[in-house]
């Protein structure tokens, strides 16, 4: 306290706003350059500003022309979060209306190499940093922050960031990058969002002996101290944030399906790698069968690649089959899975706790090529991380026993696909129906042209989080993500079909969000898992709550 600048004055308005530098200083109520003469005279900008007050649509084209001028995708991620540090409504209008061009820099692949280097581009804190030093106090931290409704958490420990492994709290990226897309996605007011790390340590020895890391230089809490630790975590949100959803983001395989188990019927939680995967990949099923007019419950799935996307999209498979009338035995012997060491099957025993419900009685099979040979699946899914790994052998075999062979290769991000979109059309001779991870360009052969499909969860949390909001839900419910998964699937335009796209193009992602969250609410209100009373138009109700990106007037 002995600093001048703990005792200035801060200057308040006549209206209660912040004024002057303050208020050009809040990144909500800044408007840069599109401050009006009225506001400039009575909120004390006189002067602070430059004359000309230009409107948001000028401010846009400033930005779009930096943006463009950056020559690393990693420039434009810094320009992108100054940006969003100074003025979010102006963030959003960018990112809104060029969403297609802005979703692989504010999120993957960019906000990958981002991570990476997190601790040497830092500028500015964005969002809570809760280290393991914070035991015993977390509920005092989180009061801390800015605001005070806050409804959407997402909460990483930084152990698993995308498909680079540990990277401790510089994994703080991730949460940041998914809570801006709820905003532009979803609407979800930027002040309700709020991103956290866990920072319980890393094992990564590179970032341990960095001098600019960041994080806490420990190895990672295990065992009953990271339990405890994520346990106070819980409770604390729940009193300082009674109304929030916690989505789980990023967190080791070991710790993800844990989580999840342990918390989903206590509070509102998901994971958005398990279920979210699950919810756009059952989607993208859902779509390719509209193609071939089959049922989803005569439907036989092999995934390559048995972790949290695989597992978590066979599971949400499984609730829609049986929500469809097949057993749960029965369902489950629909999904087979290969890992690294081959077939899943009951008579191995070096298999993960999350693997058994889908380890069936079957002779070991060595290889992926193999098991399709003796399962005949209709559709493939690769979650392997593994690139090259749906060989030209692979997609014939399947195209062998298939009309339409549904081939989706979801590694992230576009050098780990397991074949690209060029190679699944060329290998089936235009039959397979493909569906993508990372974005791939039109395929034109023999004269049709493909347009594929990208699998981007981004079509769903969203519009759950958002529906979730709308109802106050207690709970997630896999209800929710495969009703969620049959909208978005329901709208896709038949001339996208024809051209083999299994999504809707990203220009219509707040009309999806907002279709998305009505049944998802809908079903919170059938389950009566709804916090809040029914309004009488759910949709309209949802509709009221999504943020628009345009300036109030302060006078
Ligand atoms: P993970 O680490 O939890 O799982 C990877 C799995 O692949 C493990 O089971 C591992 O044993 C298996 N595997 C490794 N090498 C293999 C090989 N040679 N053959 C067969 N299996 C092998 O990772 P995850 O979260 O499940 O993600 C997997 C991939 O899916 C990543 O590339 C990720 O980017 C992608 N993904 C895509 C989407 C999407 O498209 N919307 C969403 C989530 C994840």
């Amino acid at each position: 306290m002995k600093s001048w600048k703990f005792r200035r004055h801060v200057r308040v308005s006549r209206t209660g706003l912040p004024a002057g530098v303050e208020l050009m200083q809040n990144p909500i109520l800044n408007k840069g350059t599109a401050f009006t003469e009225e506001e400039r005279e009575s909120l004390g900008l006189r002067g602070l500003l430059p004359p000309d007050v230009q409107t948001m649509k000028q401010q846009v084209k400033r930005v779009m022309e930096n943006f463009r001028r950056k020559e690393t995708d990693l420039g434009k991620y810094i320009h992108m979060l100054s940006l969003q540090d100074r003025n979010e409504t102006l963030f959003y209008r960018v990112l809104i209306d060029h969403l297609e061009e802005m979703m692989p820099i504010i999120y993957t692949p960019t906000v990958g190499k981002a991570c990476q280097l997190y601790g040497h581009i830092f500028r500015r804190p964005r969002g809570l940093f809760i280290s393991s030093k914070h035991r015993g106090k977390i509920a005092e931290v989180m009061q801390n922050w800015r605001y005070v409704d806050v409804r959407i958490i997402v909460v990483t420990d930084g152990e698993r960031i995308l498909g680079l492994g540990d990277l401790g709290a510089d994994g703080m990226g991730i949460p940041v990058g998914k809570l801006s897309l709820y905003t532009a996605c979803a609407g979800i007011p930027p002040e309700q969002t709020l991103p956290i790390t866990l920072d319980v340590g890393t094992n990564n020895e590179e970032l341990l002996n960095d001098p600019l890391y960041i994080g806490v230089k420990e190895r990672r809490l295990t065992g009953k101290e990271y339990d405890d630790f994520f346990e106070e975590f819980v409770s604390a949100v729940q009193e300082v944030f009674p109304h929030a959803l916690i989505q789980l983001e990023d967190f080791g395989n070991h710790n993800a399906f844990r989580l999840l188990r342990d918390y989903r019927d206590r509070i509102c939680t998901f994971d958005d790698d398990i279920q979210g995967t699950g919810a756009v990949a059952l989607a993208g099923l859902y779509s390719a069968l509209r193609i071939t007019g089959e049922k989803l419950e005569d439907q036989s799935v092999l995934f390559l690649g048995a972790g949290e996307a695989g597992i978590g999209i066979g599971d949400l498979i499984v609730a829609a089959m049986v929500d469809e009338g097949l057993p749960e035995e029965k369902a489950k012997r629909r999904n087979w899975f290969v890992d690294s060491k081959g077939l899943v099957v009951k008579s191995r025993t070096d298999l993960a706790e999350h693997k058994l419900a889908y380890a069936h009685d079957h002779e070991p099979v060595p290889d992926f090529l193999s098991a399709i040979e003796a399962l005949k699946p209709t559709a493939i899914i690769g979650v392997s991380g593994q690139p090259g790994t749906f060989t030209q052998p692979v997609v014939e075999a399947m195209s062998k026993l298939n009309e339409r062979p549904i081939v989706f290769a979801l590694s992230n991000p576009t050098s780990k696909s397991e074949c690209t979109a060029e190679e699944a059309y060329r290998w089936s001779k235009g039959r397979a129906i493909f569906a993508s991870g990372s974005p791939f360009d039109p395929v034109t052969l023999d004269g049709t042209t493909f347009i594929p499909g990208q699998g981007n969860n981004a079509y769903i949390f969203p519009g759950v989080g958002l529906g979730v909001i709308a109802c106050e839900a207690r709970h997630v419910t896999d209800e929710m993500f495969f009703v969620a998964a049959k909208v978005l699937a329901g709208m896709i335009r038949k001339e996208n079909l024809a051209k083999g796209s299994v999504y809707p193009t990203l220009t219509r992602i707040r009309e999806v969000s907002a279709e998305i969250a009505t049944a998802v609410a809908e079903v919170a209100y059938e389950r009566d898992l709804a916090g809040r009373p029914r309004p009488d138009d759910l949709r309209e109700h949802v509709e009221s709550l999504m943020f628009v990106p345009e300036y109030e007037s302060y006078i």
